[in-house]
């Protein structure tokens, strides 16, 4: 009864008919359609640079191991709760501009003011706010390399001058080499992924602070993974500095990627500032009731979070024995392994039913495989059959 079939009009088609005339060659969309080199040059010139995003291999295998996931969903009866909650909401309304409930629920878990808190529709939707209210035509952004792509494109599209400061070659950050080309390049934007994906090696808060202290730029501390780090985050750097943001997501430790939620908190002056280019609604109600029912039952969360670091120790022991595999020490919920051919071991694995990402295409990563730890029994047949190599 409330769902009205939209029929088609302006020319445009059911999505069936209409594939049926782009293979036919014949786009009724417009009478002026031009042709698609024409159409190009009215795009953003960025666009040349910026690959379509791929996961290769896909998103479905018997053994997932390849978007650094949680390998536990929430048990049924949180589930069942969240959604006992959901369907008392009114669906018909539009939420609040800003999640203000689910914001108040992370402001008081971490013990911050609610001003210095802002929620998203996953943390790469706070990428893109973060990017918007820091770059454009003209500005710098140092991105320590390699580092998550998302932050390339990001400041591609947005038409800035990446400044890239290369990891040792055992992967680590160069934290000398991040102060001196902040300093010398006048960098405006700093952006900082620790534990960093896809190295997985992480900064210390000192090394933060001291970039923080001597930079005169923005800095994004993405602590994507901080929950399995040994590290301290820098959410204690925030009162002191005003120009640190801590980028937060729900979608790893909390098990939460299919619900979407990330986090910005920094001081409430710069976060006005930052909020500014936020997509209005961008947050539905179902993530801001999962996201305070997963709080109010976080040992959950630590439980798992226990089980990771516990099976990455020992995945990690068991691959040091193996010749054919290098294998990093790592920080985060993910591991890092250099062997002689990258792509054909994935091929390998993939055949097994194991999605591992095959991470070779970064910079200082040839031939490097990263997958992220899963359950028992899964982390043993990765683990033999990377014996077998
Ligand atoms: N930052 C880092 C470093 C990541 O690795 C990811 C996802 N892999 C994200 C941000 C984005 O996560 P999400 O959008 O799911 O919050």
């Amino acid at each position: 009864m409330f769902f009205v079939n939209y029929l088609p009009c302006c020319g445009l088609q059911p999505a069936g008919h209409y594939q049926e005339t782009m293979i036919a060659g014949k786009n009724n969309i417009g009478e002026n359609c031009m042709m698609q080199s024409d159409m190009k040059m009215l795009l953003n010139p960025a666009l040349k640079e910026i690959a379509v995003y791929k996961v290769e291999g896909g998103q479905q295998a018997e053994i997932k191991l390849n978007q650094n996931e949680s390998p536990f969903d929430l048990p049924l009866w949180l589930k069942e709760e969240i959604l006992g909650e959901f369907q008392m909401e009114p669906w018909n309304r539009y939420p609040e501009i800003l999640p203000y409930r689910g914001m108040k629920a992370y402001a008081d878990f971490l013990g911050v003011p609610v001003e210095s808190v802002l929620m998203s529709n996953g943390s790469n939707e706070m990428l893109y706010t973060i990017f918007l209210a820091c770059l454009g035509p003209g500005r710098k952004v140092l991105i320590p390399e390699p580092s998550f792509s998302l932050y390339e494109k990001l400041a591609l599209l947005l038409q800035s001058k990446i400044v890239r400061v290369p990891m040792q070659p055992g992967l680590d950050f160069d934290t000398e080499a991040i102060l001196r080309s902040a300093r010398d390049e006048k960098v405006d934007f700093i952006v900082l992924s620790t534990p960093n994906n896809p190295t997985s090696k992480s900064l210390t808060l000192d090394d933060i602070r001291n970039i923080a202290g001597s930079a005169n730029a923005i800095v994004l501390v993405d602590e994507a993974y901080i929950e399995f780090s040994r590290e301290r985050s820098a959410l204690e750097l925030i009162r002191e500095m005003p120009n640190v943001i801590v980028l937060r997501t729900m979608s790893k430790a909390l098990a939460l990627a299919g619900i979407r939620i990330g986090f910005a908190v920094c001081n409430p002056a710069l976060m006005q500032e930052i909020a500014k280019p936020k997509i209005p609604f961008a947050s539905g109600r179902l993530a801001e009731i999962t996201l305070m029912r997963v709080l109010a039952n976080y040992s959950l969360v630590t439980d798992t979070v226990s089980y990771i670091l516990h099976q990455r120790e020992k995945v990690y022991q068991e691959l040091l024995s193996i010749d054919a595999v290098e294998v990093f020490a790592s920080d985060t919920n993910f591991l890092i392994i250099r062997v002689g051919d990258a792509s054909s071991v994935f091929r390998t694995l993939q055949h097994e039913g194991i999605l591992v990402r095959n991470v070779s295409g970064y910079t200082m990563m040839e031939n490097c495989l990263r997958f992220n730890v899963g359950l028992v029994e899964e982390n043993q047949r990765l683990v033999r059959k990377l014996g077998t190599l």
